[in-house]
């Protein structure tokens, strides 16, 4: 299968591409995003097929289905990075936390974020096409805390791919900055940015725009790709689990199949809902797909009224950080998908050139066939969070954020799975808090959690406290270009 182009083709790229061509060159004409020609047919036949199979047998069949131009012995190898999580027979259980309503806990992997499901398989696919063609790839990443560890995770000691990690100082936890700074091998390099998340997104953007820092990367035969969700490798991976999780629901008997559900997803720049949403559009019996956010509610705008405006908004530092996001990058793709390449260049035009776009009511009617939306506080997700301790599951603020959606957008009876993007591990001073017990830091908080709730605490996270720091560069905006070179 080819892959087209979310804004039309301008003449100058080519006007469809194969997968790993859309992968190694993420970019497309205009700006726009790469998307499947079509999609797979993974409707009845496919479930039924797949009732009993392993997460990997249906990924395989999966990314098969999608006909991408990457070898079945290449996928066997990338999808056995899933063997190194938890549990190698189900990377992706499923938790029954109250009737009729059940937690798919993503975050089984190496570093404890839904963000590792499809950086995982990614990183070795990219690296062994990077090496088949003899090339070398500059992956550049701006981190909140969850991207940039599973990109360096994903990336060390593989062959022909450098990353470039810049994270905003003291703007992570400290699990996830540890998680970064601890990160030993040749081809990283982590650098903290004076400045919070935004400003690390602008150094990047600039550094990226710089012409002679292309030439630079020119002159040492390096290209650019990038690891973020823009990148559609990242994507079909995350339709895999939202099959899986219903499938798991027919296995334990809780739906037949053909039964409808909803998915609940907290959502930032909606690469996991629009897995969410390729999965329903290629057959998958979802009724509706339940979109949570934290007070940077864009999304919850965008799906209930149409409206796109970032001309009023400031981005509000909260405490499910992975959601502090008002560019939601993937929204495009399912514009794309509904209304066209035309209609969307028009749309994302406006959003370039006035910083808001508005749906026509159709439009409207036709994104809430298929989504609806709501947002929580704060105090909201801590307030869930110490209900559903008390009921003996601790989750994550991002995972809390879920729990008001599906108690007010839920409007039929059907089973929901409820995605757990991150294992509380990563956020847990906010998770002791939300318990009643303020600490000062990471590891009192782990600590205290763990005792108090009875929560184990993995080896990868207690074990960041004792290992040596690597990286300890932090600098200014105007460093930046220098640190890069120096590590190039
Ligand atoms: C990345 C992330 C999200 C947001 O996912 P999107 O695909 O960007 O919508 C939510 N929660 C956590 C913990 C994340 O790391």
């Amino acid at each position: 299968m080819q892959f087209i182009e979310t804004r039309g083709n301008d003449g100058i790229k080519p006007s469809s591409v194969p997968f790993s061509e859309a992968i190694l060159n993420p970019s497309a004409s205009f700006g726009g995003l790469y998307v499947p020609e079509e999609l797979p047919d993974l409707g009845n036949d496919f479930l039924k097929e797949h009732c009993s199979s392993h997460y990997k047998t249906l990924a395989l069949d999966l990314l098969q289905r999608f006909g991408i131009d990457i070898d079945k012995e290449v996928l066997e190898e990338a999808l056995s990075r899933y063997d190194a999580f938890d549990d190698p027979d189900n990377p992706v259980p499923l938790v029954e936390i109250e009737e009729d309503c059940f937690v798919s806990e993503l975050y089984h992997g190496p570093t404890r974020a839904f963000k590792d499901m499809a950086l995982q398989p990614f990183g070795y696919i990219l690296s062994d096409l990077a090496q088949k063609r003899g090339e070398n790839y500059l992956i550049m990443a701006a981190t909140s805390g969850d991207t940039g560890p599973a990109t360096l995770e994903t990336f060390k000691n593989q062959n022909n791919v450098k990353v470039a990690c810049l994270y905003p100082d003291g703007g992570t936890s400290d699990v996830q900055k540890l998680q970064m700074v601890t990160e030993d091998a040749k081809n990283l390099k982590v650098i903290g940015v004076k400045g919070n998340f935004d400003d690390t997104q602008h150094i990047l953007k600039d550094l990226l725009a710089s012409e002679d820092f292309k030439s630079e990367l020119k002159e040492r035969g390096i290209k650019l790709s990038a690891a973020n969700s823009v990148n559609f490798g990242r994507i079909i991976f995350q339709i895999i689990y939202h099959i899986h999780s219903y499938l798991e629901m027919v296995r334990n008997k809780t739906i037949s199949m053909g039964d409808k559900i909803y998915l609940v997803v907290p959502s930032g720049n909606f690469g996991n809902a629009l897995g969410a949403y390729y999965a329903k559009k290629a057959g998958l019996p979802v009724q509706k797909i339940l979109i949570a956010s934290n007070i940077n509610n864009i999304l919850t705008d965008w799906i209930t009224t149409g409206t796109y405006d970032l001309t009023d908004r400031t981005l509000i530092l909260t405490e499910s950080p992975a959601m502090d996001i008002l560019k939601s990058s993937n929204i495009e793709r399912v514009m794309y998908d509904k209304f066209g390449a035309q209609r969307t260049k028009e749309l994302m035009d406006n959003l370039n050139d006035d910083g808001k776009f508005q749906l026509s009511n159709e439009e409207l009617e036709s994104l809430q066939e298929d989504f609806a939306a709501t947002f929580s506080s704060d105090e909201e997700g801590e307030a869930v969070i110490a209900v559903y301790a008390k009921k003996g599951y601790i989750m994550d603020p991002h995972t809390a954020t879920c729990m008001k959606a599906y108690e007010i957008l839920r409007k039929e009876k059907l089973p929901t799975v409820v995605y757990s993007t991150a294992e509380w591990t990563k956020f847990s001073t906010t998770v002791a808090k939300a318990l009643g017990h303020a600490v000062k830091d990471d590891l009192e908080a782990l600590k205290w959690v763990s005792d108090h709730a009875d929560a184990p605490v993995p080896s990868m996270i207690s074990g960041l406290f004792s290992k040596p720091i690597i990286h300890t560069v932090v600098v200014d905006k105007e460093s930046i270009k220098g640190e890069m070179l120096n590590f190039l």
